[in-house]
This record gives structure tokens, C-alpha cells and sequence, in this order.
């Protein structure tokens, strides 16, 4: 089965009411995305946790803060998430890249998956074809893969280890617009596939009131 969800994110400890008190939707809950915002909120994520609980949110994915995942802290910072995606009941946590194997293997165990978002810049740990090398849960970034043919190698190919799918649209210089024909043939492809996991809507902030009127829409064209 398929879940629709948007993308809400906080900076703030502040801001958590008024982005997610009034949402009627499910989400992937980004965490503040940078580790010198992320650090200030990190002693307060069991009580942040209990009030998205007490908003009553489906949340079906967390996305972590980034940072890189090569050294020791990420154990340290990737077990306090995994904690925060269990108090929330959600099993799926998406990261930019990952090394530390060991200690994904040992929380995919724990019931809660980690999975690498797929980027194309030259930067990144893993590009989209390590992260099929090394067998690894996948985010697949519908916009950030410029080559359509990739994206369909990638579902025909992969599809049973993608567990996040963030869909939006991408422009001529531009990426995370409203879904297009091409996103609704992936859909389409996946149902017809049978596959199971989560679709996760990341607009520009300027489209947000268009991504909950699209997350409605694909709810109830597909569920
Ligand atoms: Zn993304």
C-alpha cells in the first residue's frame, strides 16, 4: 500500500505549533536541517515528540538533520533519531548518505529503517548507484535525478528497497515544483506494481498551499 504524506519542517522550537497543529494530512518531519539548528533542540525531542503525538499527526517518515554520517557522532545523533521515530510509531528515518553500516544495520533490527536520499551532487557518500551497490534502503528523489530513464531503471530495477519516495516536478532551472505527467506516471507504475511505502510531497515553499490540495488529490485517486 501506498501512503501520501507532505514534507513539514521546523527550525524552531517555536514554530512546531504553528506548522503542524493545524495539519490534516500526513507528513515526513524534517528535523531543523543543519546541525548548528539542530543542536539546540536536541535535549527537547522526547517532549517535541509527545506534542506532534498530541496534534494527532500520521507522521510516515522523520528526515534527519544533516550531517555527515562518516564519523562517531552520527551514532550518537542516529540513535537519539531512531528514538524520536519510535516515540512518533514511525519506521522510516531518510538520510542524505550514510557509511556507518554497523550501526544501520543494528537500528533496521530495532524495527526502524534508515534509508539514503538520492542526490546527484559530487559530494554526497553514496551516489544513486552505490546506494544500489551496497544494498541499501533508498529515498529516490523524483527531482533530484535530471535523467527520467535513470528514474525508471532505478523503480524497475530497485523498487523492493525503496521505502520513500519525495515526489515533485523539475524545471528548466528549477526542481521540487507540483507534481507533472511524469510524476503521475510513477505512481500509476508503482500501483500497478503493488509497491508498498511511503510518497512524501516536497514543494517550494511558495507551492505549499498546491502540495496539500495535491496530497488530497492522490489520496483519493489512489487509496
Ligand atoms: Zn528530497
Amino acid at each position: 500500500m501506498i501512503k501520501f504524506g507532505i514534507r513539514q519542517s521546523f527550525d524552531r522550537i517555536e514554530q512546531i505549533e504553528e506548522r503542524f497543529s493545524n495539519i490534516s494530512v500526513p507528513v515526513e518531519l524534517a528535523l531543523p536541517y543543519y546541525w548548528k539548528i539542530y543542536e539546540p533542540i536536541r535535549q527537547h525531542l522526547g517532549q517535541i515528540a509527545q506534542q506532534i503525538k498530541d496534534f494527532h499527526i500520521d507522521v510516515l517518515s522523520i528526515h534527519a538533520v544533516q550531517s555527515s554520517i562518516t564519523d562517531d557522532k552520527f551514532r550518537i545523533w542516529g540513535k537519539e533519531t531512531a528514538d524520536f521515530a519510535k516515540a512518533l510509531g514511525t519506521k522510516v528515518i531518510q538520510k542524505q548518505a550514510i557509511k556507518n553500516l554497523e550501526f544501520l544495520n543494528q537500528s533496521c533490527q530495532n524495527g526502524i529503517i534508515f534509508s539514503i536520499e538520492t542526490f546527484s551532487g559530487k559530494r554526497r557518500v553514496f551516489t544513486p548507484d552505490e546506494i544500489t551497490r551496497f544494498n541499501l534502503p533508498m529515498t529516490l528523489d523524483i527531482s533530484h535525478i535530471h535523467d527520467n530513464q535513470k528514474i525508471w531503471e532505478l523503480l524497475k530495477g530497485y523498487r523492493d528497497n525503496i521505502v520513500n519516495i519525495h515526489l515533485s516536478a523539475k524545471g528548466n532551472n528549477k526542481h521540487h515544483l507540483p507534481i507533472d505527467n511524469f510524476c503521475k506516471e510513477v505512481i500509476d507504475y508503482l500501483i500497478e506494481n503493488k509497491w508498498s511505502g511511503n510518497v512524501i510531497l516536497e514543494y517550494l515553499p511558495e507551492f505549499h498551499n498546491q502540495m496539500i490540495a495535491d496530497v488530497k488529490f492522490l489520496e483519493y485517486k489512489y487509496t
